[in-house]
């Protein structure tokens, strides 16, 4: 058997590399992951798996490609779907190209030892690829010497990436928390704006809310649809009039809920409202 084993990283390596040594293959390690973003990433992975490959003696092949550009051409339509039907494909069918062309009888890949990626779909494609060039696919389930070999790249030191590749692993690697705060603050949006509601008896109010990111501060756009507002003061005042419409809004809001202050855009019915939870 002759083994090209398409590496994504030198932590996830480790344990792929020992047992196959120990199972008496030796594989020769590929690089091609034109997935990793940004440049200055590509590098730290790439140079680390360069170093780690020569401490251990193991033969590499580096294929350069950033290939930024193309990576994001081709998932931005379907972002939710890019590993598989881009992120995969691309790598695994290189690799067996590369593999053909070059008297590898075998291919797999070191994406296999991670708990994090879609095991079944890397099987799908990676089957598929090696039908496609004619070669073998050999799959083990390296995922058993995850943290194992996590623990041993810790130990040697390497550079320990934080997230999968692309930008958009990126962000979900070091953004989740922050989406998880914003998910708790529109939670409590959401109830001030039923008390608002509730507070104006205007249930077809059109309601739109933001947030800049500040905890003590909860702010909304108030769309008011101009036939409410003419109603209430129709009903109050007898006569719609243009002109003192900020006045009476000012006092509609007043009257209806304390603890809302008014920022008046121009001329339009939009208003910003700031509601300051400590205010009494
Ligand atoms: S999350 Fe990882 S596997 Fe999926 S597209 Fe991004 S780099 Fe590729």
């Amino acid at each position: 058997m002759k083994l090209l084993l398409h590496t994504c990283c030198a932590p996830c390596s480790v344990y792929c590399i020992d047992s196959l040594r120990k199972e008496g293959i030796e594989p020769t390690v590929y690089w091609f992951n034109p997935n990793i973003h940004p440049y200055m990433e590509y590098k730290a992975r790439r140079d680390t798996l360069i170093q780690y490959t020569k401490d251990i003696n193991v033969e590499a092949i580096f294929e350069e490609n950033y290939g930024l550009r193309d990576f994001c051409k081709n998932v931005i339509n379907d972002l939710e779907n890019r590993c598989k039907q881009y992120c995969y494909p691309v790598r695994l069918e290189q690799t067996a190209k590369y593999a053909k062309e070059n008297g590898y009888t075998h291919i797999s890949t070191t994406l296999l030892v991670s708990p994090h990626q879609n095991h079944e779909a890397l099987i799908e494609v990676a089957r598929n690829m090696a039908k496609k060039y004619d070669v073998e696919f050999l799959y083990r389930d390296f995922r058993i010497g995850f943290r194992e070999g996590q623990a041993k790249a810790r130990e040697l030191g390497l550079y320990m990436q934080k997230y999968c590749g692309c930008v958009f692993s990126e962000e979900s690697s070091n953004y989740d928390h922050i989406i998880s705060e914003q998910k708790v603050q529109l939670l409590k949006n959401k109830i001030t704006e039923r008390k608002i509601r509730l507070a104006l008896d205007v249930p077809n109010l059109e309601l739109k809310q933001y947030q800049n990111g500040n905890k003590e501060q909860i702010k909304f756009i108030y769309d008011l649809k101009k036939e409410v507002y003419q109603k209430y003061v129709e009903n109050i005042y007898g006569e719609w009039n243009e002109e003192i419409q900020k006045k009476l809004f000012d006092k509609f809001m007043k009257e209806n809920l304390k603890n809302i202050e008014l920022i008046y855009l121009k001329d339009k019915l939009v208003r910003i409202l700031q509601w300051k939870r400590n205010r009494g």
